[in-house]
């Protein structure tokens, strides 16, 4: 996991984002103030009780809580954050799906242009190319402005109404809290009536449609493939303009999403802010790595150390010997509880460390130390101890 932190993170500090760390649990009304029609708030919030009697959630996402951190601390805009730790939903745990989750994302907030929305599509693209996935597609869509919503909300009412004998019976309750989920159904019953609702893209202003046109011809201009997925709605009420999502064909369809996100022109000034755009996404680490699994991306061995330490005397120079490697920057272990100095070189084999420091009551009474090739002909050399570091890397070939 901390690998594919690693890599998002350089990707991020590339594109000029500093790291925010959020707490894990929040005010309540931080979460709720998302929409009372959200999943997430309703059924899925971990909601608790401190001894003062005051209600907190467990962050079930990260955007609501860098807006907050935004409106309190002011810092100029646009404000690049980026982030990785662990979000939390009460869900029916599966594979792929669980109540604890990492994610990793970034969030801009205090720009309207649309080549920041490129921007953060192209950070989460480069991560993905750069851990090696190569069946993740991207899906782009425009949620209109708030504006746009309810002439399109309207329509959607309209259209599911009219023949709602034939809708699921969960779509029906859907419809009444937020016709805009429907669209999001997998049941089968749903299929054809989710499949000829109105289209969103149909209903947003010019110049929502002319940001969404900016935003394709920049991702063509950065060669970044695309598919517009005109029923893509995001879980979030708060989304505005540009939505998008990750999806890898290498996992099982129910969760195949592994990132997605957007634009939340209204969520800043939703938590008592300035009016002030935002756009931001979360990529699910866990879903991530089970694709990496599925393409077969990570050598599942673990990685050798370069050197392993062995050491027949009473005193501490094992543990003196591995911290002198460690701290010139080559990975060293050693054999603990003791053991003959046949079982070291038998767990020093085993290791498939390249060289072997092996210290004995001869080698400390000359300060020396004797390096051992292990492979080849296991040619051993016995070097003068301040020397040991410069040696090593030479039979490394560093
Ligand atoms: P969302 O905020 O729901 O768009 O989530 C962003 C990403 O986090 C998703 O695309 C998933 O990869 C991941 N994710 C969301 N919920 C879960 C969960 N319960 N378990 C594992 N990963 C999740």
């Amino acid at each position: 996991m901390w690998e594919l932190v690693e890599v998002f993170r350089d990707e991020a500090m590339l594109a000029g984002f500093a790291q925010i760390i959020p707490p894990m649990f929040e005010d309540i009304a931080v979460f709720t103030r998302l929409g009372e029609s959200t999943d997430v708030v309703t059924k899925e919030l971990y909601d608790l009780e401190d001894n003062g009697g005051r209600r907190l959630a467990l962050r079930p996402e990260f955007t609501a809580s860098v807006c907050r951190a935004y409106v309190q601390e002011r810092p100029l805009i646009p404000w690049k954050a980026w982030y990785a730790g662990p979000a939390f939903r009460q869900e029916r745990p599966q594979r792929g799906r669980y109540r604890q989750f990492d994610q990793v994302g970034a969030e801009v907030i205090g720009s309207h242009d649309p080549d920041i929305d490129t921007e953060v599509i192209a950070l989460a693209a480069s991560f993905y190319r750069r851990i090696g996935l190569n069946q993740v597609v991207l899906l782009i869509n425009t949620l209109g402005d708030q504006a746009d919503r309810p002439r399109y909300l309207e329509a959607l009412r309209g259209h599911f109404s009219a023949d709602l004998d034939s809708l699921s019976e969960q779509s029906r309750h859907t419809l009444e809290a937020n016709p805009l989920r429907v669209l999001d159904s997998k049941r089968p019953a749903d299929a054809d009536l989710v499949a000829a609702a109105p289209l969103l893209i149909d209903y947003v202003s010019d110049d929502a449609a002319s940001a969404f046109q900016r935003v394709q011809g920049g991702l063509r201009a950065l060669e970044i493939p695309f598919t517009i997925a005109p029923r893509l709605v995001r879980g979030l009420d708060y989304y505005t303009r540009t939505a998008f999502e990750f999806a890898s064909s290498a996992l099982d369809a129910a969760q195949n999403a592994v990132g997605g996100g957007g634009r939340y022109d209204g969520l800043v000034a939703d938590l008592g802010g300035p009016e002030e755009p935002g756009v931001g996404f979360a990529l699910g680490v866990d879903r991530t790595l089970l694709a990496c699994d599925s393409e077969g991306v990570f050598d599942p061995q673990p990685a050798s150390p370069q050197v392993w330490v062995v050491a027949a005397t009473a005193g501490t120079e094992a543990l003196q010997l591995t911290a002198e490697l460690r701290r010139a920057g080559l990975s060293v272990n050693r054999s603990f509880d003791g053991k003959s100095m046949k079982a070291q070189m038998k767990a020093a084999n085993r290791s498939a460390a390249p060289v072997a420091v092996i210290v004995g009551d001869q080698e400390v009474a000359d300060d020396t130390v004797s390096l051992r090739l292990m492979q080849g002909d296991g040619n051993q050399a016995v070097v003068a101890r301040r020397e040991m570091v410069s040696k090593v890397k030479e039979l490394l070939q560093l």
